[in-house]
């Protein structure tokens, strides 16, 4: 008990209740978080990227739908708001492309490769870029402006991204997360049951917790939406990838059992770093 008749729990309660946030915080440091994804049929994804970063912490989110008539409010989620890609400054932004992108995704990415931004590239931005040598170059040239560039692929994502097979990657995953990472010159998430995080010159991350409950749609989206909040938080690359990457999945752990984890409840219970 200290002098003021707090208990020690009692502290570490206050503390955790505002996430380690000095008292005299402003959104604007927490950063903004941009979602590029989500074309006809697939607006789901990009609105449960939209919940992770939300729910991770990010001061604002905003959420380009690439459909036609695509929504302009989420009433479940009115903290979101949407824009058209272009009226979207990204170089102030951590930016999360991919999500349910669809073909629709190949049009925003030569501006989002160039901008001065962080970005996460997940699904179909990876799909696509995986078949275009002038995307990949660009993808490259961002490492040399030391721009923060994470991707997240899955096993066959990333057979496509290293022109191999499926079981050639899962057979080798450490060889596998670190050869992304250096070819295409950023930092590389290899999903799946013991998440490899690699970058160029430095030692790879396996992490250790999450469980085959994660195995449903919607969840790699979240973990993409998780990072970008992380990197617009001002966290290194590396480090924002491993610490999302263990959140996500320790959440994951902590699931309650007899209760179904959904994608939409995982990002739900997300926390900031
Ligand atoms: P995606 O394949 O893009 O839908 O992403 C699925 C997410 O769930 C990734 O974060 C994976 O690492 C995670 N995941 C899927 N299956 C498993 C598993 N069996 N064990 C642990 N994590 C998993
Ligand atoms: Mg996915």
């Amino acid at each position: 008990v200290d002098t003021a008749g707090h208990t020690p729990t009692a502290r570490v309660a206050t503390r955790s209740a505002t996430q380690g946030r000095a008292h005299d915080s402003h959104k604007g440091q927490f950063g903004d978080v941009a979602i590029v994804g989500g074309a006809t049929g697939m607006t789901g994804a990009a609105l449960l990227a939209a919940s992770a970063a939300l729910h991770g912490g990010a001061g604002r989110v905003f959420v380009a739908l690439l459909g036609d008539n695509a929504m302009t409010v989420d009433p479940t989620q009115p903290e979101l708001m949407f824009r058209h890609a272009a009226h979207l400054d990204l170089s102030k932004m951590a930016v999360a492309c991919g999500c349910g992108g669809g073909e629709a995704v190949r049009a925003e990415l030569p501006r989002i490769l160039s901008s001065a931004g962080s970005v996460v590239l997940d699904a179909d931005a990876l799909n696509v870029i995986a078949a275009d040598t002038q995307l990949q170059s660009l993808l490259r040239a961002r490492s040399q402006r030391g721009r923060p560039t994470v991707i997240t692929p899955h096993p066959l994502e990333a057979a496509r991204l290293l022109g191999a097979t499926t079981q050639q990657v899962q057979s080798n995953r450490l060889d596998s997360a670190r050869q992304l990472a250096t070819q295409f010159a950023c930092v590389s998430v290899l999903k799946g049951s013991g998440t490899i995080i690699a970058a160029p010159r430095a030692v790879p991350a396996i992490n250790i917790t999450g469980n085959a409950r994660l195995a449903t749609g919607g969840t790699g989206d979240v973990l993409a939406g998780l990072i970008a909040a992380r990197l617009a938080a001002g966290m290194p690359s590396f480090e924002a990838a491993t610490d999302a990457v263990f959140a996500h999945a320790d959440a994951a752990d902590r699931w309650p059992a007899g209760t179904a984890l959904t994608a939409g409840a995982l990002a739900s219970a997300l926390t900031s770093a």
